[in-house]
């Protein structure tokens, strides 16, 4: 395949101009201007004039529900959705039915994923049995069968000496540990972030600092053990902070955000576009008609960890500006509609995030003027590749896998979840003026998604 013409933006390679990339037979065969001519004449060919062409974009943090959860998501549905959000690569969580603590599991999930995807599937290995944080999953066994890294997503290992021990383990078999930070005992069950609207809604509260007490552990236990730790989707201003001042002492620890987290705030909940420029405190002290008019309560405003405060939210922002959070990820986590309809308190954590994800990126770190877009692709590139020990994905050198992703930074869309081929529906922005969409996503040199503009 020929791709003509594009932005070629290869962050990795500190490349960014217009340019052609030819890919043969599945591999990136050359980068530069002019290569039309010395082409084969056969080949497949794709006019990307105007547009950005990068690396394939990798998402590590998806829920793609199989085996077990296939009302929800299968990895047929979540993969399509994935390639039509410009992914090349996702990375599936363990916390399945059951869960992906065995060899079995792994391999069942690669084999449908190599039949049913048209893009890279990759797998995360559960830390421990069944995720219940008791005893260690059979790490050994679990990377022979192909994980790229293990988590306990969803939960978070509670006792200090099993993750260390699980650390231990990662480090002899050269796997990143990817966690989901949150301490039970001071969380217990919160529904929505602890602070003023928490009081105001009459919803059970989780604190930030559940989230930043596991940061500090993990921080503690890279230096220890000298295992690398990820933090995943981190939320507030204080697990930033944690990070920031621990890589600048060499720690090894690395931290990741949601565009969730860096888009809304716990105002959403109680149901106002208004509230997110600020805390909503003086918009509800004020006249009504800055009042909320949205539904509040909407269940598509509860994950986990949850939506935080402006402040939190700028944290992140500035995190993912200074280089503290490397990576961008979506934590894709599909839920039925009747598992959403239901009162706060009893609906499960989690929003679709595939076909929001880049365009929210590009709106609130890009067009928002935070970060180049060079380094904003690199979030979706080369950071995770790295981490994930991936040496042919998240880049353009000379015989790199032949995943790329064309996108249109200023195309404006409104979103409809209605419109996508995953399975659920259970997302906060609906009908939301976008800025930014995928048109092609390619995998080893063929296209595995394509839109029209
Ligand atoms: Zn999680």
């Amino acid at each position: 395949m020929l791709l003509t013409g594009g932005r070629v933006i290869d962050p990795a390679n500190r490349f960014d101009a217009v340019a052609d990339v030819l890919v043969v037979d599945g591999k990136i065969a050359a980068v530069g201007p002019g290569l039309a001519p010395g082409a084969p004449a056969q080949i497949q060919r794709f006019d990307a004039d105007g547009l950005v062409v990068c690396p394939g974009l990798i998402d590590l943090h998806a829920h793609l529900r199989e085996p077990g959860q296939s009302a929800k998501e299968t990895i047929a549905t979540g993969t399509a959705s994935a390639a039509r959000g410009g992914f090349t690569s996702v990375v599936c969580m363990p916390n399945t039915s059951p869960a992906i603590d065995n060899p079995g599991t792994v391999a069942l999930i690669r084999e449908r994923a190599a039949r049913e995807s048209k893009i890279n599937v990759f797998v995360a290995g559960a830390i421990t049995n069944n995720i219940a944080g008791e005893e260690l999953a059979p790490i050994g066994s679990l990377k022979s069968a192909g994980v790229i890294a293990i988590s306990d997503d969803g939960h978070c290992v509670q006792n200090n000496d099993l993750m260390r021990r699980a650390l231990e383990y990662a480090k002899m078999f050269d796997l990143p540990v990817m966690d989901h930070c949150q301490d039970y005992s001071i969380v217990t069950d919160g529904v929505m972030h602890e602070g003023y609207w928490s009081a105001v809604l009459g919803l059970r509260g989780w604190p930030a600092s559940g989230e930043e007490l596991i940061v500090s552990r993990n921080i503690l236990l890279a230096g220890l053990t000298g295992a690398h730790v990820h933090c995943q989707h981190m939320s507030s201003a204080g697990s930033v902070q944690l990070l920031r001042e621990a890589k600048k002492r060499g720690i090894p620890v690395s931290g990741e955000a949601c565009p969730h987290h860096f888009t809304l705030t716990d105002t959403g909940l109680a149901g106002s576009e208004k509230f997110w420029s600020t805390d909503g405190r003086d918009i509800m002290a004020g006249p009504p008609e800055g009042r909320p008019r949205w539904p509040s309560y909407d269940t598509n405003f509860k994950m986990n960890p949850p939506l935080r405060s402006a402040a939190d939210r700028a944290a992140v922002i500035e995190g993912l500006a200074d280089g503290t959070l490397e990576i961008i990820s979506s934590d894709h986590a599909p839920h039925c509609d009747y598992e959403k309809e239901v009162e706060f308190d009893y609906a499960p954590f989690g929003i679709v995030g595939f076909e929001t994800e880049l365009a929210l990126a590009l709106m609130q770190l890009y067009h928002s003027k935070k970060l180049s877009l060079s380094d904003l692709i690199a979030k979706f590139t080369v950071a995770p590749a790295r981490l994930l020990r991936l040496p042919g994905k998240g880049h353009l050198g000379i015989g790199a896998d032949g995943d790329l992703t064309v996108f249109d930074p200023g195309q404006e869309w409104t979103f409809d979840p209605g419109t996508s081929p995953g399975k659920s529906r259970n997302s906060p922005f609906a009908g939301w003026a976008m800025k930014g969409r995928a048109r092609a996503t390619i995998v080893n040199g063929a296209i595995a998604w394509q839109g029209r503009n």
